[in-house]
C-alpha cells in the first residue's frame, strides 16, 4: 500500500478512478499470426525458451520464444519477444511460463517478432478467477505493482467499498448508479459495456465543466447592468464617414451587440474572427452606442504596441466626430498626448487599465481585445472596477465550436466568419534550408517594388534577453544584405516609447523592413507590407503562425509568407503544410487541436481541458454537447441548484475550473 500512496492513491476512489488503458478478451486470444501487422494482438502461449543475449559490447536484450497454447491446446504457431534494457523482465519471465502477451508483430529475418510486449503470467489456478476466461482489465501500469496484483486490489474494493462512497450527489444516471459505472468499466461483461460506462464518465466530467460554465453565466446575467445604446446618432455618422461598407458578419454582430446593450442584462460576450475580419470597427462601433449613452468605454489591448495602434486608429476614425480619445498605459499617460485632455470618453490601455487606480467617470463598457493573452481572473478585475458595465471580448484565435462552449461557455458569442472585400492573396511556402542569397534576393525585389517586409525570429531560448540577442544579431545582418533600405529592429527588451518609435518609421514607411520577434504576433496592421519571412518556422505554434501571417494580406497586394526551416524533424514538416495548405483559422485550429491536443493549445491554465480525467476532449465532442444541454436544464429547472447539495457547489467556483469530486473516503 505505501507504493500506491507513492504514487498518488490515497482512498479507494483514487485508485477505482484509475480507469483501465484497455482490455484483454481472455475468452478468445487472438490466433498465432504468421506475418507482420500494424495492430497489437492478444496471444496466449507458454515459454519454451528465454535467455539472454548480446546485441553489442555492452548491450543486451531477453529473448523468450512463446509457442502457440491458446486454450490449451498447442498449435504450431511461435514468435519471439525481446526486451531491450529491462534487465529485470529475466527475474520475471522464465521457461515453463504460460503467459499472455500483448503488442504489434514485425517480421525479421524470417522470425516475427514482438518487441517489449506487455505479458502476464498465467496459471493453472485462474482459469476460475478474475484474470482468465473473461474481459481483463490492463492498467496503466504504477510503479512497483503488477497488473496481476493491481487487479486483484482493484477486484477487492469494488466488492468492499459502499456504492454510497461512489455515488455523487448529483448522479446522471440514476437507473444505473455510479457505483454500478465503476464495477462495469473495471470488469465488464462486454467491450460494448465498458465503453458505454466510459461514455458515462466522461459525460459526468464534461457536465461539471458545463454546469460550472453555465452556472458563471447565469450569475452574470442577473447582475444588474444599463441599459445603453438607445442614441444612434454617433454610430450613424460613423457610418457615412467610412469609405467602405461594413461586411456582412460586422453588420450582424453589431446589431447583436446591440441587442444585448439594449437589455438591462450586462452583455458578456464573445466576439470572434480570425486575423484581419475587422473586429476594430465593430469594437468602435460599440464603444459609440455606449458613449452615445452618456458613459464611458474602454478597450484593453494585451501589448502596448496595440493599444498605441489601437489609439492612433479610433483618434484618426472618431476624432473627425468630436470624440474624445485617451491613451493609458502603465508606462505614459495621457497627458503627453495633447489632443485628449480632459475628459475622455474612450479609453485606450493595456492591462494596467486593471491595476491602475485609473478612476472611470463612468464606465459602461469593456471591450478586451485578444482574449487569448488575458486570464479569466484578469477579466474579472477589470469588471469589478465598474458598475457591472457591458463587456466585449474580442479574440482572433479561432476555436472550433465545442472548445469556445467551454472555455467561453459563459459567453454568447459572435462570429465574424467574412473578410472585407479586396484583400490581396497570400501566397505561404515553405523553403527546407534555401540559400541565404536566394531569400535576400526575394526580399530585395519586393522592397523594390515598394512593399514592405517583416523579417521574423522566434524566441531562442526562454531567456527575453537572449530572444533579443537573436533578433539583434539578425538586424545587424540584414541590414548589410539590405544597403539601400531603411530596416528596423522590435523586440520585447526595447522600452515602450523605443517600440512605439520603431512601429512609427515602419507604419510610415520610412523603414523597408523590420526584423522581429513575435511581439508583432497580434494586432500589428500596416497594410504596405506584405512579405512575412518566418525564420525557424519550425520553432513557432501553428496558431501562433496563422497569427503572424495575419500581418500581411492586409492591403490590396499579393503577399507572401515563407516559412523557413531546416526540415529536420517530420512533425514540424507536417504542421507547416497545413499553414501551405490552408489559410481557414479554423481548420488551423483544428489542426493544431489534433497535432498537440487541447492543453497545449489553450494553455493550461486557460482551458481546464488538461484536467480532464476520463473525457478525451476531441473524441467525445458529441458528450460535451450533450453534458451541455443538461446543464442548461438543471440550472433552468433549479437555477440556484438549491436541490442539490452544497457540496456540488463547493464544486463550482469563479476559477473556471471543476474542482475534483468530492471525495468522501
Ligand atoms: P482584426 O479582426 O484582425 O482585428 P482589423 O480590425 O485590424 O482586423 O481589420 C483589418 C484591416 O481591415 C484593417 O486595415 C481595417 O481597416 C480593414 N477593414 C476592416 N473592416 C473592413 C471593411 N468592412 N472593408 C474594408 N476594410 C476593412
Ligand atoms: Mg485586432
Amino acid at each position: 500500500m505505501e507504493l500506491l500512496a507513492a504514487a498518488g492513491f490515497s482512498t479507494a476512489v483514487d485508485l477505482l478512478e484509475h480507469f483501465p488503458k484497455r482490455y484483454e478478451d481472455r475468452r478468445r486470444f487472438d490466433a498465432f499470426p504468421n506475418e507482420a501487422s500494424p495492430h497489437a494482438v492478444c496471444l496466449r502461449g507458454a515459454v519454451i525458451d528465454a535467455s539472454l543475449k548480446y546485441s553489442g559490447p555492452g548491450r543486451r536484450f531477453y529473448e523468450a520464444l512463446i509457442m502457440d497454447g491458446s486454450g490449451g491446446v498447442f498449435g504450431s504457431g511461435k514468435i519471439t519477444c525481446r526486451w531491450f534494457n529491462m534487465p529485470y523482465i529475466q527475474k520475471l519471465l522464465a521457461t515453463g511460463h504460460e503467459v499472455s502477451i500483448y503488442g504489434k508483430v514485425k517480421e525479421s529475418n524470417g522470425r516475427l517478432i514482438i518487441d517489449h510486449p506487455e505479458f502476464e503470467i498465467l496459471r493453472d489456478e485462474d482459469e476460475a478467477s478474475i484474470h482468465l476466461e473473461r474481459i481483463v482489465p490492463i492498467y496503466k501500469n504504477i510503479s512497483g505493482i503488477a497488473q496481476r496484483r493491481l487487479r486483484e486490489i482493484i477486484h477487492q474494493l469494488l466488492e468492499q467499498t459502499d456504492p454510497a462512497t461512489l455515488a455523487v450527489i448529483y448522479d446522471l444516471a440514476p437507473a444505473s448508479p455510479r457505483a454500478e459505472a465503476f464495477k462495469v468499466i473495471h470488469f465488464p461483461g462486454s467491450l460494448d459495456s465498458a465503453q458505454a460506462a466510459r461514455r458515462r464518465f466522461a459525460l459526468e466530467e464534461f457536465f461539471l465543466l458545463q454546469l460550472n460554465v453555465v452556472w458563471r453565466r447565469t450569475r452574470y446575467a442577473e447582475q444588474n447592468g444599463r441599459v445603453l445604446g438607445q442614441n444612434t446618432a454617433f454610430l450613424k455618422q460613423f457610418y457615412s464617414s467610412l469609405p467602405f461598407d461594413l461586411t456582412g458578419a460586422q453588420k450582424r454582430s453589431i446589431k447583436e451587440i446591440l441587442a444585448d446593450m439594449r437589455t438591462a442584462r450586462p452583455m458578456n460576450r464573445l466576439l470572434q474572427g480570425d486575423v484581419g475580419a475587422g473586429k476594430t470597427f465593430v469594437a468602435m462601433a460599440a464603444m459609440l452606442l455606449a458613449i452615445g449613452s452618456g458613459c464611458q468605454a474602454a478597450l484593453m489591448a494585451p501589448t502596448q504596441i496595440l493599444a498605441e495602434q489601437h489609439y492612433l486608429t479610433f483618434r484618426r476614425w472618431l476624432e473627425p466626430l468630436g470624440i474624445r480619445v485617451a491613451l493609458r498605459t502603465g508606462n505614459r499617460d495621457e497627458g503627453s498626448h495633447p489632443a485628449t485632455e480632459g475628459d475622455p470618453q474612450i479609453i485606450i490601455g493595456t492591462h494596467a487599465l486593471l491595476y491602475d487606480s485609473v478612476s472611470f467617470r463612468d464606465l459602461g463598457l469593456v471591450i478586451i481585445d485578444e482574449q487569448h493573452k488575458f486570464g479569466v481572473a484578469q477579466r474579472a478585475a477589470l469588471i469589478r472596477q465598474g458598475t457591472v458595465p457591458d463587456v466585449l471580448v474580442m479574440t482572433a484565435t479561432p476555436i472550433p465550436r465545442t472548445l469556445t462552449m467551454t472555455i467561453y461557455g459563459d459567453l454568447d458569442v459572435s462570429l465574424l466568419d467574412e473578410k472585407p472585400p479586396g484583400r490581396g492573396k497570400i501566397i505561404t511556402a515553405m523553403r527546407v534550408a534555401p540559400k541565404q542569397t536566394d531569400v535576400t534576393k526575394f526580399v530585395k525585389e519586393q522592397l523594390a517594388s515598394g512593399r514592405q517586409a517583416y523579417l521574423v525570429y522566434p524566441l531562442v531560448e526562454e531567456s527575453e534577453t537572449l530572444k533579443a540577442e537573436s533578433a539583434t544579431e539578425a538586424f545587424e545582418k540584414w541590414t548589410k544584405r539590405l544597403c539601400s533600405h531603411e530596416v528596423g529592429l522590435i523586440h520585447g527588451k526595447l522600452r515602450p516609447e523605443e517600440k512605439e518609435a520603431v512601429m512609427r518609421r515602419f507604419r510610415e514607411g520610412q523603414t523597408a523592413a523590420l526584423v522581429a520577434t513575435t511581439v508583432i504576433e497580434v494586432g500589428v496592421d500596416v497594410p504596405n507590407a506584405s512579405v512575412m519571412i518566418l525564420h525557424h518556422a519550425e520553432r513557432f505554434g501553428l496558431a501562433q503562425l496563422h497569427q503572424l501571417r495575419g500581418r500581411i494580406g492586409r492591403g490590396g497586394h499579393k503577399s507572401y509568407c515563407v516559412l523557413l526551416t531546416d526540415g529536420k524533424n517530420p512533425e514540424a514538416l507536417e504542421k507547416l503544410r497545413v499553414l501551405e495548405q490552408s489559410s481557414d483559422g479554423f481548420e488551423i485550429a483544428e489542426a493544431d487541436l489534433r497535432l498537440r491536443g487541447p492543453g497545449d493549445v489553450l494553455g493550461t491554465v486557460q482551458s481546464g481541458l488538461s484536467d480532464l480525467r476520463f473525457a478525451d476532449f476531441l473524441a467525445d465532442t458529441p458528450l460535451l454537447r450533450e453534458a451541455r444541454a443538461m446543464a442548461d436544464q438543471v440550472l433552468a429547472e433549479d437555477p440556484h441548484l438549491d436541490s442539490i447539495h452544497q457540496n456540488l457547489r463547493g464544486m463550482i467556483h469563479d476559477s473556471g475550473h471543476v474542482a475534483a469530486l468530492p471525495s468522501t473516503a
